[in-house]
């Protein structure tokens, strides 16, 4: 595809105007000028490859704004069945008294359309890859393989008996199963990773063991960290003093990649822990607040070095995959919140929800419209009053863009929304099946 006299978003986050081209999965051509006016000459003279065939589409972009796009750091794409399940509760209460019993009415029957649905709503927000703790996790991978979205899945792992090795676990099976059938497959859109659900919900026995798996398998983690106020200060009491990020450090758990999410109570050293280790924090600002968690000290983070990437969560505690929101609350609240409205500028919220989030998943080309980088591109209709007049567009992005005016998202070159329409995605169909998943569920509490 070319998409020709379009805007599009540079690596700094400036709008240019010209001409990118995408020729197997990736980005081949960025510039002024219109590469089919080149010859097959001057193309190979200027290192573009040639033209796949006469056929290519050419997409007018008038009117339209070309951005990479989103990688979403932190979901629970099966948790679409509990939209609107839970809500007005403390995040106790909302786990113990209505997520974990509904979870356990929960089988792979149920998670592969519930992960079809969450992910045809990433896709028509623009979302080109997200980061998943779960269980279901081949039904999962199978939603990820058949839809074309790229993923970095882990299993969730809960394991409150602090004498049981990782071993002894079904999740050292099920995540040796998932490295080995899945772990990079499908041109590595699909990767796996390990999960630690938290420090209070797993032993030391247990985190040390699966840092190790993690170096062994040479794949990244992800975990919750300090979401709570008590999650952070219990820890404090139960290990000598450590705050979670110290405790995972002191257990060698961040010797490979890993994403923490939430890390709303984290402190001065902690943030020196992540930049260290390359921790990359998911901020979840819409689940923060929902749940009534705080509000993470992401410009602190952000001045600290702290790669800072965005979140939607799971559907209980957002309830949406439309991740311009998120980008719109990260831009915005933490002026309110920290009192300094130049804090989190357009440019830092943007990072966050593309480049940061493509790092993060150890995608290292990706996130960024150059030449070379996998085409994962979103288009935007700025055609519309509420991005009128384009004087900043930048700003526009950040506080005035709605995720309904995405028209198309592309993955590894792959249209797989547009206009309305998922080629790969029954949606009809997964939302029924969803519907009367949710619905079976309820009525056999
Ligand atoms: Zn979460």
């Amino acid at each position: 595809m070319l998409f020709a006299d379009i805007d599009y978003l540079t690596g700094d986050f400036s709008v240019a105007h010209g001409f990118v081209e995408v020729i197997d999965g990736r980005i081949s051509y960025v510039g002024e000028a219109d590469p089919t006016l080149l010859s097959a000459e001057e193309r190979v003279a200027a290192g573009i490859p040639a033209l796949e065939s006469a056929g290519t589409e050419r997409y007018a972009g008038y009117g339209k704004l070309l951005m990479p796009g989103l990688y979403n750091a932190h979901a629970h794409a099966p948790m679409t069945l509990l939209r609107g399940y839970a809500e007005n509760l403390s995040l106790h209460d909302w786990l113990n008294t209505r997520v974990f019993p509904f979870e356990d009415k929960i089988d792979d029957q149920k998670a592969y359309p519930a992960t079809m649905l969450a992910i045809a709503e990433m896709l028509r927000f623009g979302i080109v890859s997200f980061s998943d703790m779960y269980f279901f996790s081949d039904a999962r991978a199978q939603a990820v393989i058949d839809s074309g979205i790229k993923a970095n899945i882990c299993h969730g792992l809960l394991s409150f008996d602090p004498n049981v090795p990782y071993a002894q676990l079904p999740n050292k099976a099920i995540d040796d199963h998932l490295i080995a059938s899945y772990h990079n497959s499908c041109d590595s859109r699909l990767k796996i990773e390990l999960c630690i659900h938290a420090e209070y919900t797993t032993s030391p026995l247990v985190v040390e063991a699966v840092g190790q798996a993690a170096v062994d398998h040479g794949v990244s983690t992800h975990i919750h960290l300090s979401e709570s106020r008590s999650e952070h200060e219990e820890c404090r009491q139960r290990h000598g003093g450590k705050s979670p990020a110290e405790y995972f450090e002191s257990l060698g758990f961040f010797r490979q990649p890993c994403t923490a999410a939430h890390c709303v109570w984290t402190e001065p050293q902690d943030w020196q822990t992540f930049k260290r280790n390359q921790v990359t924090v998911a901020s979840c600002p819409a689940s923060n607040m929902k749940l009534a968690s705080g509000f993470a000290p992401v410009p602190q983070m952000l001045a600290a070095g702290v790669n800072v990437a965005l979140g939607t969560d799971g559907m209980a505690s957002n309830n949406s995959h439309n991740m311009f929101r998120d980008l719109y609350l990260l831009a915005l609240l933490y002026k309110g919140s920290a009192g300094d409205p130049t804090v989190v500028t357009p440019a830092q919220a943007l990072a966050a929800a593309t480049s940061n989030g493509a790092f993060a998943q150890r995608r290292l080309d990706c996130g960024e419209i150059k030449v070379g980088n996998r085409a994962d591109l979103l288009v935007l209709d700025v055609d519309v009053p509420w991005m009128q007049p384009a004087i900043s567009p930048l700003n526009n992005l950040a506080f005035s863009a709605q995720g309904s005016d995405v028209v198309l998202t592309m993955v590894d070159g792959k249209v797989l929304y547009r206009d309305g329409v998922w080629p790969t995605i029954d949606v009809e169909k997964v939302a029924r099946e969803t519907s009367e998943a949710t619905r079976g569920i309820i009525a056999s509490l």
